[in-house]
């Protein structure tokens, strides 16, 4: 397009004053820079020299209708002319706020739910703790002021997200950080190590997690949140009956569950949300990326009517310019429409079983592939990378190698694993999930 050159043209001058999601681009990536993505439709990218690319990653799980929906563009900017902004504030609200948290009531799995929405996942979990620490304090409970979570989890990068989250590489060097988030044992099937090496959980993590919460003292805390399928370093899919325990767990200690479905939800798992596969309701659930895919950046956290209560008399203070966006919801509006019609949800169950094969038939032929998980269109992949001397090297070229196979996959690197996360859109075809894991396995073979 005529703007093309320009942009070009901005991409490679002016890296000095740019940080790409706080990393310098050339100091880390001094053989592959630059790459710049200029645009994109459906499940693929297209890079500054015309390169075409699989998204099966880089979205950050955002993405499940598909790049560059026109239906969506026209609809958003019928929204901007119609109305704008306008913030929820004062006693004045907009239909498309209201209208959406009506249609999002009758999807999701929390009890009569009331909605407020948020601009991302990390604002989303923010607010879920601050109503979990309210909603016991009005109710004269002001100990309980403890979240639980879980370790290798994620729930965010701001401060309070942050130290929910059971990844310490996320923390160091931040502190301090506020207090009372303590985490416990997570399910790994076939690597938490607590059930030895088989895939057969006998849900000991479930055990241990919960001694973690009577050693806390279940009187102090406020809520347990988690993720229903949780993926930093490895996808893990818990025991059929772990969120089952997990619920009778916190209404025995009068605990409220938050569920984090910001990744899982809107279709990533092959259902619409991640909790279906469980059947667990949560007393807060929140929500982000899919719910807008990632067309204008919006969040979501439905309450139940049983927390709800408790605000009735005097309301939570927490402001937020723009929750409630009119033009985020018309996107999360014309997203869930697109989504129903195309029978997206139906079609990632579908396409489970194709990633599932190509992954499995690929590890055939890579023998340095240890681990594999899938469930709907999210997957990891473990390499054992044991035997390089620089490690984060070859992280840099196994994402470099797959590029230039036409991959955009999540690579990233736990001690001597090397693991690759390949999650695209849910409008992706049979076809492009055997070309795209085809280039992962090409990638990983070089090594
Ligand atoms: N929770 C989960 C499960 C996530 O995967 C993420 C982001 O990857 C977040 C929360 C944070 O969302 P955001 O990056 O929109 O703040």
């Amino acid at each position: 397009t005529d703007c093309q050159p320009s942009l070009r043209d901005r991409a490679r001058h002016s890296l000095r004053h740019f940080l790409a999601d706080f990393t310098q681009l050339e100091r880390e990536y001094p053989h592959t820079y630059p790459k710049s993505i200029l645009r994109a439709e459906g499940a693929y990218v297209y890079d500054e020299a015309g390169h075409r690319l699989l998204d099966a990653g880089t979205h950050l799980g955002a993405c499940q209708i598909g790049h560059g929906s026109a239906e969506v563009a026209e609809r958003i900017a019928r929204q901007v002319k119609r109305l704008e902004f306008i913030a929820l504030d004062g006693g004045i609200s907009h239909p498309y706020a209201v209208a959406l948290a009506q249609r999002l009531a009758g999807m999701v799995l929390c009890d009569d739910p009331i909605f407020s929405f948020t601009n991302s996942g990390s604002e989303s979990n923010e607010l879920a703790f601050k109503i979990a620490r309210q909603y016991h304090r009005r109710r004269g409970q002001p100990q309980r002021v403890k979240i639980l979570s879980r370790v290798g989890s994620y729930h965010g990068s701001t401060y309070a997200a942050a130290a929910a989250t059971g990844v310490a590489a996320f923390k160091e060097g931040f502190g301090p950080l506020p207090e009372g988030f303590i985490q416990g044992a997570q399910p790994s099937p076939g690597r938490c190590g607590q059930c030895g090496p088989s895939d057969a959980c006998s849900m000991a993590c479930f055990d241990a997690f919960s001694r973690t919460v009577e050693n806390e003292g279940p009187a102090t805390v406020a809520a347990i949140i988690a993720e229903p399928v949780a993926i930093p370093q490895a996808v893990k899919v818990p025991h059929p009956e772990y969120f089952t325990r997990l619920r009778k767990f916190c209404d025995h200690h009068g605990i409220l569950l938050i569920i984090d479905e910001v990744v899982c939800g809107f279709g990533r798992t092959g259902k619409m949300f991640g909790a279906e596969h469980f059947g667990v309701r949560g007393d807060i659930v929140t929500y982000a990326k899919g719910l807008t895919s990632g067309y204008v950046p919006m969040g979501a956290v439905a309450v139940s009517r049983r927390v709800e209560e408790v605000f009735k008399d005097s309301p939570l203070l927490h402001l937020n310019t723009y929750a409630g966006h009119p033009v985020a919801c018309e996107a999360a509006m014309a997203v869930l429409d697109i989504t129903e019609r195309d029978g997206l949800v139906a079609h990632a169950a579908r396409m489970q079983a194709v990633l599932r094969r190509e992954l499995e038939r690929m590890q055939a032929g890579v023998p340095r592939v240890r681990h594999l998980c899938v469930i709907g269109l999210l997957s990891s992949t473990l390499a054992d990378i044991s035997d390089q001397a620089d490690p984060d090297a070859t992280v840099r070229k196994v994402r470099k190698l797959a590029y230039d196979h036409g991959l955009l996959v999540r690579i990233s690197r736990d001690g001597a694993l090397l693991g690759a996360h390949f999650y695209p859109p849910l409008v992706v075809s049979e076809a492009d999930i055997v070309s795209g894991v085809k280039a992962l396995g090409q990638a990983l073979e070089a090594i």
